[in-house]
């Protein structure tokens, strides 16, 4: 296995592997991470499937274009946290440690480690925002889970079980907020109707700010990835 590039802008890193089974030269981007690899059989000289990858390059530039642009969550790697942008930097101690613009993350399995913080720290914003909404509507809600969901970032059931996203704390503030204003305001009323809005108004606030930075942004919370790619 050895590591070649694409040269122009910007490089394109190749990952060659050489393989008794393989029947021909093939090219595979991965969809997790963009990696591209250069497979070729045992017999085939390296130079010849590394000219095989230069003749593909307009493909291969096409298919890395068309790809969300992911960020694997690491040491050295920026993520928003409540909106602002902190660095990810090796921690001494044991502990995740959130300190101005940066977060500490101990070694070993970091991913994991941020990812765990970050749930947590959604469940304890989500759960004082829910609480407050909850009192000023007058109604309690029964339950609040956190889940990973990409279609919406949060849910109401009938029994009173909220559901919200934990990227939600990614985002700024006021968005976690109003995004569980949305959801307790649906304890009162289970639709989208303008008595709905009007509770939303009520217990949150003037709400189309919010509301609009998640619809144009949104997709920025999702392209964070916390499993190790393979
Ligand atoms: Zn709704």
């Amino acid at each position: 296995m050895g590591r070649h590039a694409l040269p122009g802008t910007p490089p394109v890193p190749l990952t060659l592997r050489k393989s008794a089974r393989a029947r021909r030269i093939s090219l595979r981007i991965s969809q997790l991470d963009g990696r591209v690899t250069l497979t070729y059989p045992t017999g085939v000289p390296e130079t010849e499937a590394l000219s095989f990858a230069h003749q593909k390059e307009a493909w291969i530039r096409g298919h890395l274009q068309e790809r969300p642009e992911v960020e694997t969550v690491g040491i050295g790697h920026s993520i928003p946290i409540e909106g602002i942008a902190r660095r990810i930097v090796p921690a001494q101690g044991r502990r995740v440690l959130l300190q101005g613009d940066e977060i500490g993350v101990p070694a070993g399995a970091e991913a994991r480690r941020l990812a765990r913080f970050l749930k947590e720290l959604a469940r304890d914003r989500l759960t004082g925002a829910c609480d407050d909404y909850a009192a000023i509507l007058g109604r309690p809600y029964h339950s609040l889970t956190l889940r990973d969901t990409r279609s919406r970032w949060g849910s109401c059931t009938s029994t009173g079980g909220l559901m919200f996203s934990w990227r939600l704390i990614l985002a700024p503030p006021e968005v976690l907020h109003y995004v569980a204003a949305h959801e307790v305001a649906h304890l009162a009323e289970m639709n989208h109707s303008p008595a709905f809005w009007a509770q939303v108004e009520r217990i949150f606030g003037p709400y189309k700010g919010p509301r609009r930075w998640l619809r144009d942004n949104g997709a920025e919370l999702h392209r964070y990835r916390f499993e190790v790619a393979s």
